[in-house]
């Protein structure tokens, strides 16, 4: 191993000494339970998934979580390591990760309410508010049983081959539900007093370290910012920190906010970085290394994070997701080629908290790497791909990676589709680094590009200086739905897309049709000046989270920046907006609409549109008509999709793809676009 600093990201290249192993980096790709940890029978599709990962150079991977004991699971049937059985298919993980030359930790976990399951245990009588079962509330018997089962754990991790464990402490999951009085209204020796709320953790690592020999790096993921309202104090947490290290912990793996917290603290909106600040305030505390966690979605960030000295290593788990080849791409000086998270949790978290298998919206191979890939071609075709939307950029790209010869045809003047005007939305600029990444990767994959181009059926079937085409990708994506409103046309009347793109001139009031993702992305560019750069200290106030360390959990009122306009948003199904908006994502656009004081109006039928406004009649009885006077109505009625080539082209007998938006508008989202573009182009032979 080389022992000159990298010259792009010394510091990231650093290698990092955790108890008794080096890791080659500082790079962690934090855990991530991807679903296929669940069924014995995924075993090699996970192994595969973490040796990419390895193959691409990080530091040390940590497996989503695994239990200990039954009464953790995550959901019924879920992965574990309890016994030999289990120790044989996790020696194959650890096998498949070491073969690539990289280190691997488990992650022991025990679910306590956050278990969606109806066997689960908890430390106190509080209901999760994200699950339904009901919990038994744990007796000391089960505690002791628990607090000998991570031990048990730790012991089978080191049979099994792994490098490390991590120990979950944070999220709300039971080892946390014991540390905070938000969970844990016992009134025995395991609660009331910090000392008994923290003795749970304290003898679940004393018992760790009892099972495993000193050098055998315990990880601790440890809560250091609960965001609930009776979570722990500063005080509270640096002083578990202490015990943690004086009891043997070999490193802390700093963990923010509760699945339950009011506090966003992964999706897209979160400033890049938010949370480091409190990582580097327990540097003041222990003299383990401190790893720090939490939208670090690029190397510049990790980079400057580990310059200022006070964090040791940086956790990524959906950025590795995103790009398996991350680490080595940075480590070579080729940053830009690296596909970034974008924090839209749209495949990963979406997927993981409604029981689905986790990938990633930019790369559909995430968790398929067996099944969905892109090997070299034998026969090299002549490919053309319509449209620069996401679908034709992932289609146009893994062609191209493929070995094909591919010509990409865009309409307008730059590439990007609907991401270029997703980009432009508050808190969505993230979006600007995959049209950044697929411009990159055209270049170095060779795809002749043309923009302002309008390429029609006939030049199509003709070919280009380049010779006929083989096959043709249609991706012309959608175009925005005009709905049959009575004076639709009125000049206040405009799209989205010419809202977003600065077309036309805003007016102070506006209604906005369609409650839809769109609608609701809409609705908070309206509340803005314009897109804001991410700015932490405003970002902290408008969600509530406190400066005083002496607040339990951090958390405190938030106060909003006003509304820069008054908007109305509107649709004609009755009941709740935002029903259709992800999992992990749908509730920070619902809060961040009604913090800006939106009228959401549901049940609405739309009579007419005319200068006096957009006028509103209701099936209700009980609601009465009304006006609203706006300067603007800006549509938001979802999309049609652009299919003009299809037909000319199969009548000549071109073979023909359709994807993305052009094969569905319904529902059109750009993770079944690029998955879509992805799956094409692997069939293309
Ligand atoms: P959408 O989610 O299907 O919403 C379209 C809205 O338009 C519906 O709420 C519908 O509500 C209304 N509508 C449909 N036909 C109409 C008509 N003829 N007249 C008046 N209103 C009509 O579509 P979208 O907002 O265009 O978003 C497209 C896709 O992009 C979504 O499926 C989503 O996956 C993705 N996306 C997601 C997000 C996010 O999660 N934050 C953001 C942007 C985009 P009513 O029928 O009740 O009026
Ligand atoms: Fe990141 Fe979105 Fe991919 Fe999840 S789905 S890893 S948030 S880009």
């Amino acid at each position: 191993m080389s022992t000159a600093p990298n010259p792009h990201y010394p510091r990231l290249f650093e290698p990092l000494r955790i108890g008794g192993i080096t890791l080659r980096n500082r790079a962690v790709m934090g855990s991530m339970h991807t679903g296929l940890e669940d069924r014995y029978w995924d075993t090699d599709k996970l192994a595969a998934y973490y040796a990419e990962r390895a193959r691409g150079g990080v530091g040390l991977i940590i497996t989503g979580g695994f239990a200990p004991t039954r009464t953790g699971l995550l959901l019924p049937f879920a992965g574990k390591l309890t016994n030999s059985v289990d120790v044989h298919r996790h020696s194959r993980l650890t096998k498949a990760v070491h073969k690539e030359g990289g280190k691997i930790a488990i992650q022991l976990i025990h679910a306590g309410r956050y278990g969606y399951t109806p066997l689960k245990v908890a430390a106190g009588s509080e209901p999760s508010p994200i699950h339904p079962f009901k919990h038994f509330k744990m007796t000391e018997q089960m505690i002791w049983h628990v607090i000998r089962s991570f031990g048990q754990g730790a012991k089978l991790a080191r049979k099994s081959g792994y490098d490390a464990i991590e120990l979950m402490g944070g999220e709300g999951y039971l080892i946390n539900q014991f540390l905070c009085p938000h969970t844990n209204d016992r009134t025995d020796k395991w609660g009331g007093s910090t000392e008994n709320r923290q003795r749970f953790l304290v003898e679940i690592i004393k018992e760790v370290r009892k099972q495993v020999p000193r050098d055998f790096p315990v990880i601790l993921r440890q809560s250091i910012a609960d965001f609930v309202r009776k979570g722990q104090t500063w005080d509270e947490i640096a002083l578990m920190a202490r015990k943690a290290e004086e009891f043997g912990v070999d490193a802390i793996n700093t963990d923010i906010g509760w699945h339950e917290a009011g506090i966003p603290t992964i999706v897209t909106s979160v400033p890049r970085a938010a949370f480091v600040k409190f990582t580097e305030r327990l540097r003041d505390e222990v003299s383990i290394p401190l790893i720090a966690s939490n939208r670090i979605n690029t190397p510049e960030v990790a980079e400057e994070i580990l310059e200022r000295g006070r964090v040791d290593a940086v956790s990524m788990a959906r950025p590795l997701l995103a790009d398996p080849e991350f680490v080595n791409k940075a480590m070579t000086g080729r940053g830009d080629e690296i596909n970034t998270c974008i924090g839209c949790n749209q495949a990963c978290l979406d997927h993981a908290f409604v029981g689905k298998k986790v990938s990633c919206l930019l790369n559909a191979r995430a968790g398929r790497e067996t099944v969905l890939t892109l090997g070299a071609t034998r026969r090299a075709k002549h490919i053309a791909v319509i449209g620069a939307g996401p679908a034709g950029l992932a289609a146009a790209v893994s062609t191209a990676q493929r070995g094909h010869r591919v010509e990409l045809f865009e309409g307008s003047e730059k590439i990007g589709g609907q991401f270029s005007i997703a980009a432009r939305i508050p808190g969505k600029e993230e979006f600007n680094e995959t049209v950044r990444y697929f411009t990159r990767q055209l270049e170095i994959n060779n795809v002749t590009v043309h923009l302002n181009k309008r390429v029609t059926a006939e030049e199509l079937i003709e070919g280009t200086d380049g010779g006929k085409f083989d096959e043709v990708i249609v991706a012309t994506g959608v175009t925005p739905r005009v709905p049959k409103i009575d004076g639709v046309d009125h000049p206040m009347v405009m799209s989205y897309a010419d809202a977003v793109l600065g077309h036309r001139e805003i007016g102070k009031r506006v209604a906005v049709i369609g409650a839809g993702g769109i609608g609701f992305d809409v609705t908070e560019f309206l509340t803005v000046d314009e897109s804001p750069t991410l700015n932490l200290k405003e970002w902290e106030q408008e969600w509530g989270v406190s400066e005083d360390l002496t607040k339990p959990g951090f958390v405190t009122k938030p106060r909003p920046l006003p509304a820069t306009r008054t908007v109305y948003l509107v649709q004609r199904k009755p009941g709740r907006q935002g029903k259709t908006l992800g999992k992990t994502t749908g509730w920070v656009h619902r809060a961040t609409v009604k913090m800006k004081g939106v009228e959401q109006i549901s049940g609405a039928r739309y009579d007419k549109i005319d200068d006096a406004g957009l006028h509103l009649s209701f099936d209700d009885p009980d609601t009465p008509s009304r006006i609203l006077e706006v300067d603007n109505v800006v549509i938001c009625a979802g999309q049609e999709s652009v299919r003009d080539l299809v037909d000319p082209l199969t009548v000549a007998g071109v073979t023909t793809h359709v994807i993305g938006g052009a094969d569905l508008a319904a529902e059109l989202d750009a993770k079944r676009a690029i998955r879509q573009g992805t799956e094409v182009a692997a069939s293309i032979n």
